[in-house]
């Protein structure tokens, strides 16, 4: 694997088709899924590093976002990348640049309602990022539902000719979704995370027992989560986060905080294969 920081030596350094997975480093298990998944196929696999202040508001946490390049280096290197790009800002936002991708509606919506600007902050350095890198293909966690449903929709509106694929959440043994945050969390805040999961396991497994009343759902999956700041619980349809039927792909998704660290999750609920634990409670999402 080489470490590059311009754009250049990417289309140099590359041959054949580019699968590219942005990151915005502190890479860990959930990271090298989607690279393991990248080198799977053929081609350059690019994995760039790159914490991009414009899809942080005032006040979160930007400045104390966990980075070590090497480290990084090492994990991609180790799960099959080709390229680490870690371009510098000057590089991602040269003198002049002015343009914003707005992905419409859903950036106000779930997680957009408390983190104005966040989405077209992601959409449009995604967007850059594929104009700098010039992947076929690029390879998002579903950890982060709505940026993957963002993501979809900007690369479909725009025909950048990109082919975005969704992987899936890897977890730590106790189900706590591995995250770059979860470093900010205390031992006891660590333990009280395991709510967000457990309250998903829980709409997960009323769900598999034939529950389909989605406000019900929502109410067995609330019960876990006493105590914790609750951004939002909701249900959804999985495709475009529209409202759910009980005939459709779902997904339960929920953002709270623990202490000052904000977490989010979600599962995907298949009428027709619902799952009964968390660990294969995760059906394919739709493309
Ligand atoms: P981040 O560096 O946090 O912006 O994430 C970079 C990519 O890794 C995004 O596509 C995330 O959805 C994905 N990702 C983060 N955490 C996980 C996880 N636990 N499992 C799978 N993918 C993840």
């Amino acid at each position: 694997m080489i470490i590059v920081h311009e754009p250049a030596e990417v289309a140099r350094a590359a041959t054949g088709p580019i699968t590219f997975v942005p990151t915005m480093g502190a890479l860990h298990a959930g990271h090298a899924s989607l690279v393991s998944l990248a080198a799977a196929g053929s081609g350059t696999v690019v994995v760039s590093v790159f914490v991009n202040p414009s899809q942080f508001g005032p006040g979160e946490d930007f400045g104390r976002y966990p980075r070590d390049l090497a480290a990084d280096a090492r994990l991609a290197e180790r799960a099959g990348a080709d390229i680490l790009f870690a371009p510098t800002v000057e590089t991602v936002y040269p003198v002049g640049f002015a343009t914003t991708v707005d992905p419409g509606p859903i950036a106000m919506d779930l997680c957009g309602r408390t983190r104005p600007g966040h989405f077209a902050g992601v959409a449009t350095v995604v967007t850059r990022l594929y104009g700098l890198v010039q992947p076929q293909r690029a390879i998002f966690g579903r950890k982060d539902y709505q940026q993957l449903v963002v993501l979809r929709q900007t690369a479909v509106d725009l025909a950048l000719g990109v082919d975005v694929v969704g992987a899936p959440t890897v977890r730590d043994a106790d189900g706590l979704a591995l995250s770059s945050r979860n470093a900010f969390l205390s031992s006891d805040e660590r333990s009280r995370a395991l709510a967000l999961p457990a309250c998903l396991a829980a709409i997960a497994a009323a769900h598999h027992a034939g529950e389909r009343d989605g406000t019900h759902l929502e109410a067995v999956g609330r019960e876990h989560l006493a105590g914790l700041a609750v951004e939002y619980l909701e249900l959804r349809a999985a495709d475009r986060l529209g409202p759910w039927t009980p005939d459709r792909l779902g997904v339960a998704l929920v953002a709270a905080r623990v202490g000052t660290t904000r977490l989010i999750d979600n599962i995907l609920l298949d009428p027709a294969q619902p799952g009964s634990a968390l660990a294969s409670a995760f059906p394919k999402e739709p493309s």
